[in-house]
């Protein structure tokens, strides 16, 4: 389908987006535009005014800073893929990029786009609430920064305001300690997650010390196996039990892929298997 009739501007900073952002009822971002151009074809979403900050360079990057790294909300998924500063000091975002749709998708989509967009289905928000990253976005209001924890409120909806623009996105660095892994199911290689399962440990000894673990498209929003968590803390890698309870507090949707059941049985064997693959990595 084509899309409904709407006005278009290229954004040349932060201040002009947001300025911009404020000068039509229903504006949007437009960033890598492989979310939000195939829901207009559909006419799922129906912006007046597109404001263009493809364009923004400046919120195109990758830094270190102290024990986080910083990734501008422009950075594709191809520069995350392979930034060497992620593959050395947070590899389980750098992986899970690699994971996201074709080469196309990488190209053009943005680790911004992807978190603003708020789909549970998606790879890097589950990884990012797992890691416990923080957000910065700036607004009519001035700059604010949101825990993971607070960011993904509802199905396709975020903190973000109508009028903010996500600016760059924060990463801690992970230690020597540390064991990741992201387990995503689907049927045929570059088809979105039926479920994805993100592990992060801090090892004791060859055991879990502690595990914070995310899941995709297991509810409304991407959200933590908090029971399996809680239940896998100390746990040796022969007594790995507590991924049963991975699907304690999910409700799944139900559609042609996979029934809800049938996602509540991955989430379980899938945090299983990611637990496993982060205590030997
Ligand atoms: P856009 O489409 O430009 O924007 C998406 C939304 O975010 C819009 O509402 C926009 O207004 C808002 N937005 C964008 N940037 C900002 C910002 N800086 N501040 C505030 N709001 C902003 N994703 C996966 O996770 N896994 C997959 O396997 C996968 N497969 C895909 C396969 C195909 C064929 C396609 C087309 C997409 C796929 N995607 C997948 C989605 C892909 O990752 C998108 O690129 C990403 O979700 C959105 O990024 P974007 O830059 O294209 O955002």
């Amino acid at each position: 389908m084509i899309p409904a009739e709407f006005d278009y501007e290229v954004a040349s900073s932060v201040d002009q987006a947001v300025e911009l952002l404020g000068s039509s009822d229903d504006a949007k971002l437009l960033a890598g535009g492989h979310s939000l151009i195939p829901l207009m074809r559909l006419r799922l979403a129906r912006p007046t005014l597109l404001v263009d900050v493809g364009r923004l360079s400046d919120l195109s990057y990758i830094r270190e800073d102290g024990d986080t790294i910083a990734i501008g909300a422009l950075t594709r998924h191809h520069d995350v893929q392979h930034s060497d500063a992620l593959k050395k000091s947070c590899g389980i975002l750098a992986h899970t990029a690699g994971l996201v749709g074709d080469p196309q998708v990488r190209h053009r989509g943005t680790i911004g786009g992807s978190v603003a967009h708020g789909d549970p289905a998606s790879d890097l928000p589950t990884v990012l609430l797992a890691l416990d990253a923080e957000f910065v976005s700036k607004g009519p209001d001035g700059e604010k920064t949101t825990p993971a924890s607070g960011f993904f409120t509802g199905l396709f909806e975020t903190a973000l305001g109508p009028r903010d623009v996500l600016t760059e996105i924060r990463v801690p660095k992970l230690g020597s300690s540390s064991g990741w892994s992201y387990q995503k199911f689907n049927r045929r290689a570059q088809d979105w997650a039926i479920v994805g399962v993100a592990a992060v440990l801090d090892k004791q000894n060859g055991s879990v010390g502690s595990a914070r673990i995310g899941l995709t498209n297991m509810a409304l929003t991407p959200m933590r196996a908090s029971a399996a968590e809680q239940a896998l803390a100390g746990a040796a890698p022969d007594s790995l039990g507590g991924a049963d309870q991975a699907a304690e507090g999910t409700s799944p949707p139900s559609d042609t892929n996979a029934s809800a059941e049938f996602r509540q049985h991955l989430a379980r064997v899938l945090t299983r298997r990611a637990v496993e693959e982060a205590l030997a990595r």
